[in-house]
């Protein structure tokens, strides 16, 4: 990435951040800095650069999306991260929620179950230099037992949530999920105490599917 072509992107972002964050509501100084500093562009295919700071999704291949830039406002800023956190996300994709996170706590572990976004979100993420992640490819309804219990626990695949995943959490720590069937969900933050869990439900929401197993690119 040249200088010229980094700085030619700065204005999209900052107006991503003032009309699609700032004016529905996101708060959080430190997501509206993060969000204002990761280049979102180096994250989308080549073909679609000229609408990476629109307000949609996009399609990343193998049939997956990236998330439209206020969802992943919203969602980091319902983690109510504060920089000592280690996060485990569910759903990498092309590494941009993992880029942004990664800019907001100690440590993101990060699992995708297709074995081609898994690749190309280590390429992304290498090239905007995050360092302090780590990513693996396997099905992240089994959450990731090595660096467990986690501070937080985000899921960006639509679906029910696996009960491993509230096991892997600390107490006080938050489970974050768009929750419900096929493509209607709804955003659940599920806080786990000594007893269990509470929970606190927000926006209506349409994700892709949280599946089952590992893709790898030899079946696909
Ligand atoms: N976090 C991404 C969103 C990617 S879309 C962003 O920044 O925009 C959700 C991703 O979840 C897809 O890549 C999909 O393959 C992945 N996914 C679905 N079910 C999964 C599972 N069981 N384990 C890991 N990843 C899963």
């Amino acid at each position: 990435m040249t200088l010229h072509a980094s700085l030619s992107y700065e204005r999209p972002r900052q107006r991503m951040v003032t009309d699609q964050l700032v004016a529905r509501g996101i708060v959080d100084a430190r997501v509206l800095a993060a969000m204002s500093s990761v280049p979102r562009h180096m994250f989308v295919d080549p073909a679609l650069v000229s609408r990476a700071y629109h307000d949609a999704s996009l399609p990343i291949g193998s049939g997956q999306t990236i998330s439209q830039p206020y969802m992943v406002a919203r969602m980091t800023q319902l983690l109510a991260l504060k920089g000592h956190e280690r996060v485990l996300e569910i759903g990498t994709g092309c590494g941009y929620q993992t880029a942004v996170l990664s800019r907001l706590c100690r440590r993101v572990y990060s699992i995708e179950r297709i074995s081609a976004l898994h690749e190309r979100a280590r390429q992304n993420l290498r090239a905007a230099r995050h360092a302090n992640v780590m990513l693996k490819c396997a099905d992240g309804r089994l959450g990731w037992e090595d660096y467990a219990p986690y501070d937080a626990i985000i899921v960006t695949a639509g679906g029910f949530a696996s009960d491993v995943w509230l096991q892997q959490l600390k107490t006080g720590g938050v489970l974050l999920l768009p929750e419900g069937d096929g493509g209607a969900h709804r955003l659940v933050r599920r806080t786990k105490n000594t007893h269990g869990y509470s929970e606190e439900y927000f926006d209506a929401c349409t994700f892709v599917p949280l599946l089952e197993g590992v893709e790898s690119s030899l079946n696909r």
